[in-house]
């Protein structure tokens, strides 16, 4: 059966004009599904039982189920969710000082295989739906009893490679009567897909681009990310100066930090050269050690001079708090304990 949360608000129109009913009906069934939150088409009392009944032969609601939750000490909570065909994926919900923030999966498994994630080794099985992207933040607000502040593409999964459901689920969540999160409060990181970065440039969308850089040349990232042996980094560089042109939105850089690979001042003052006068801002990341994992983390008096030398040379720099590290919210590392 359909999942009803798979169309946007223009799709759904659509659907409804197909069945014979008013436009305006499907504006209704939008607000029931991301406003009031219902979870049976039962619930949805202002339309007839005749409808209610149609809608009922035709969609159903896709609710995931928690198969487990751990809560760390810092408040993070990680989900396991079961998406209802046997896959499982995670979400994890982040308390920050500007709010709520929610980090979604956007696939099951992934292909990019990056070195230091724990999504690689998990195969992947299949894009996520739309109606799969939203209804992570419909579980976590019912569980919690809360509203999401902000969304972070930055779970399992290259959001970029399932582009068409991850930019129509952002439609969903930004759209007014649906789940109204600003765009500018919607982050999608990316392994570094450059057609879909041109793509998204053009596309008008106000979201914030993540790139997962990590590392400061082709030798250094082809062994850490493979997608780089593809897309090299100059021509990374070269799309995201086209993004910030396109866009005027300052790009965010991850960089994990892993010992003795690309954490001394040399890394730094290549990092320098390649971001000089891009209106950027990079993410400093302490790498969580994973199982069999081939990096462990920086030192801290590293990751300090290594943030102190970027800030010295005017390329903004922050330390991102490690949140969840007890409940190991590193991508893929519950699911990866799960299977
Ligand atoms: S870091 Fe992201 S893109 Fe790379 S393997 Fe993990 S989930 Fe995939």
């Amino acid at each position: 059966m359909k999942n009803i949360k798979d169309y946007n608000l223009n799709e759904l129109k659509e659907e409804f004009i197909k069945l014979g009913e008013k436009p305006y009906r499907a504006e209704q069934v939008f607000t029931w599904l991301y406003i009031a939150q219902v979870t049976s088409f039962d619930d949805m009392t202002n339309l007839s039982l005749d409808l209610r009944e149609k809608l009922k032969k035709e969609y159903d609601f896709h609710n995931f189920k928690i198969i487990k939750k751990q809560e760390s000490k810092d408040g993070t909570k990680k989900y396991l969710f079961d998406v209802l065909d046997g896959n499982a994926i995670e979400t994890v919900l982040m308390e920050y000082h500007h709010g709520k923030t929610l980090c979604v999966s956007s696939q099951v498994g992934c292909k990019m295989g990056c070195k230091f994630c724990a999504s690689t080794g998990i195969n992947f099985s299949r894009n996520l739906t739309s109606g799969e992207i939203v209804e992570q933040l419909l579980a976590v607000q019912r569980d919690e009893n809360i509203k999401i502040n902000n969304v972070v593409f930055m779970g399992i999964g290259e959001p970029l490679d399932n582009y068409e459901n991850v930019i129509n689920a952002i439609e969903i969540i930004n759209n007014q009567k649906g789940i109204n999160i600003g765009a500018r409060h919607i982050s999608i990181s990316t392994s570094g897909l450059i057609p879909k970065i041109y793509e998204l440039a053009d596309s008008n969308l106000q979201c914030t681009l993540s790139i997962s850089l990590h590392a400061t040349n082709n030798n250094k990232r082809n062994s850490m990310m493979p997608i780089n042996t593809k897309y090299p980094i100059e021509d990374l560089i070269k799309a995201c100066k086209y993004y910030i042109k396109k866009t005027n939105r300052r790009i965010s850089f991850e960089y994990a930090l892993a010992k003795e690979n690309n954490d001394n001042l040399e890394d730094a003052k290549e990092l320098v050269k390649l971001l000089k006068g891009m209106l950027c801002h990079v993410n400093l990341i302490p790498i969580n050690k994973i199982e069999n994992g081939i990096y462990s983390k920086s030192t801290n008096e590293n990751i300090m001079k290594f943030r102190d030398y970027l800030n010295s040379k005017g390329i903004t720099a922050t330390i991102r708090r490690e949140l969840g590290s007890d409940i190991d919210a590193a991508c893929g590392q519950l699911r990866r304990k799960n299977l």
